[in-house]
């Protein structure tokens, strides 16, 4: 794999800030592009809900791994500022037979979707696992580990899913380390 301009180079263990740990966040929604334009979708994470320093940290793409929840909830509809409705289902369909509730690789980025013009930060996870479902509602605690690029702005969409898709390959590539695999054990309960 060739390195891109904007790749920092990843050291051979998390070096300070990292490893940073958040508790269990609140999987919001946010406009639903990430699955339904790129074919990458992503929990959203109220920014708020994380630390001073998570907060502090440069916009960019960063890897870590995570853990899901389910939250006891009944299951609500909630209407995005876009008028389109969203199904909360607090997690009920997450199934532990799938591994949906094991410690999972995951590429954030902090940011604020230049692409799509945003002028507000979000968090947001892909996790790298197939779901049968989605878990709008539930909760999520994950590490960060370390850094991968920038927030780059994009011309074209394709442009920016084939960098999402050398993200994902790089941090399971890095995640997949002794160094790294180690911090799995700081999500477990
Ligand atoms: P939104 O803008 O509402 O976040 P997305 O298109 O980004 O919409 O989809 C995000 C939702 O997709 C998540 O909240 C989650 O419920 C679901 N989802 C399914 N698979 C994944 C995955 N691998 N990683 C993150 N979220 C996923
Ligand atoms: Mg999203």
């Amino acid at each position: 794999m060739t390195g891109r301009a904007a790749d920092f180079p990843i050291p051979d263990k998390p070096s300070a800030p990292f490893p940073l740990v958040t508790g269990y966040c609140n999987i919001v929604c946010g406009f639903g592009r990430g699955s339904a334009e790129l074919g990458i979708p992503t929990a959203n994470v109220p920014v708020q809900e994380l630390s001073k320093t998570i907060n502090g940290l440069q916009l960019g793409v960063y890897f870590g791994f995570a853990k899901i929840k389910a939250v006891d909830h009944e299951p609500e509809t909630v209407s995005r500022n876009n008028g389109t409705k969203v199904k909360m289902n607090y997690g009920r369909f997450l199934s532990r037979e799938n591994g949906d509730l094991d410690i999972l690789p995951v590429v954030l980025s902090v940011g604020k979707n230049p692409f799509y013009d945003n002028d507000f930060k979000t968090a947001e996870l892909y996790i790298v696992h197939e779901f049968d479902n989605d878990f709008y509602g539930a909760q999520v605690k994950f590490n960060i580990l370390g850094y991968i690029r920038p927030e780059l702005n994009y011309t074209t969409k394709e442009a920016l899913i084939q960098d999402i898709k050398i993200d994902i390959k790089t941090a399971l590539k890095v995640l997949n380390t002794e160094n790294y695999k180690v911090f799995r054990s700081q999500l477990a309960d």
